[in-house]
């Protein structure tokens, strides 16, 4: 069976493989399929037109064709290559991280339209960042979390569903979401929240994607945030990245 076929696809490259030759593995999340690898023959060749569209962050159009189920790269339509992200140290590390979190988090051809939109609306709020990455990062994280089917119940109590009364928000990572005065034991390992902290939750789980950037949060809420979220990935990710280790340093 040699036949031939011809896909386009348009994606963001979330991981890079150099392999003897200097040719290259790509792993692109795209629109229409998800996570897919492409081969880049000569990829990595001082004068290869692929050179530029087959790095990490690039957001392109693949045209390819596939053969022996192997996709191997014809043509690169560059659409952003997000230079402002690769001339900030601080911004690579946050990039490599949501696209190494992004790429261990699904598995090939993991239909992810949402999930695409939501990275390349991510990258284009990193490049244009002036500050708050660190918001960008929770946000992001959350976002993936929930986009993975792991949303948090954070609008009512997770056990009696009833509505939260007051400001007594209590956060269950056991059960993944608030609990009431009433259906908290004292054998739960309950965290106080915040009720800004909810509200931030609730927000980036249910606003549409094109506004989920905008707004700001107090260092301290972003650090009761964090926490939280923390706990979420621990829990439903369980996976260790190593370019968290860059950013712990930064
Ligand atoms: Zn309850």
């Amino acid at each position: 069976m040699n036949n031939v076929s011809i896909g386009k696809i348009t994606g963001i490259v979330i991981k890079e493989v150099k392999l003897k030759e200097a040719d290259k593995i790509i792993t692109i999340f795209s629109k229409e399929m998800g996570k897919v690898q492409l081969y880049a023959t000569r990829a990595q060749n001082i004068k290869s037109p692929f050179l530029a569209g087959t790095q990490l962050f690039t957001y392109a159009s693949f045209i390819y064709s596939s053969k022996n189920s192997i996709n191997f790269l014809n043509q690169i339509s560059i659409i952003n290559g997000f230079e402002k992200i690769k001339f900030d140290i601080e911004k690579i590390y946050y990039a490599m991280y949501f696209l190494e979190f992004l790429d261990k988090s699904v598995e090939l051809e993991y239909p992810g339209k949402m999930m695409f939109e939501f990275i390349v609306n991510t990258l284009y709020t990193l490049d244009g960042a002036k500050e708050d990455v660190k918001l960008i990062r929770a946000i992001y994280e959350l976002k993936m979390i929930s986009l993975l089917g792991y949303t948090p119940e954070v609008t009512s109590c997770v056990k009696c569903d009833k509505e939260i009364e007051g400001d007594n928000y209590h956060f269950s990572f056991e059960d993944c979401g608030l609990l009431c005065e009433k259906c908290i034991e004292p054998i739960d390992k309950a965290i106080k929240l915040n009720k800004t902290t909810v509200y931030a939750m609730q927000y980036i789980i249910y606003i549409e994607l094109n506004k989920i950037f905008l707004f700001t949060l107090t260092p301290e809420i972003l650090k009761e945030l964090r926490l939280v979220i923390d706990g979420l990935i621990k829990i439903n990710i369980n996976q260790s990245f190593r370019t968290l280790d860059f950013l712990n340093e930064i």
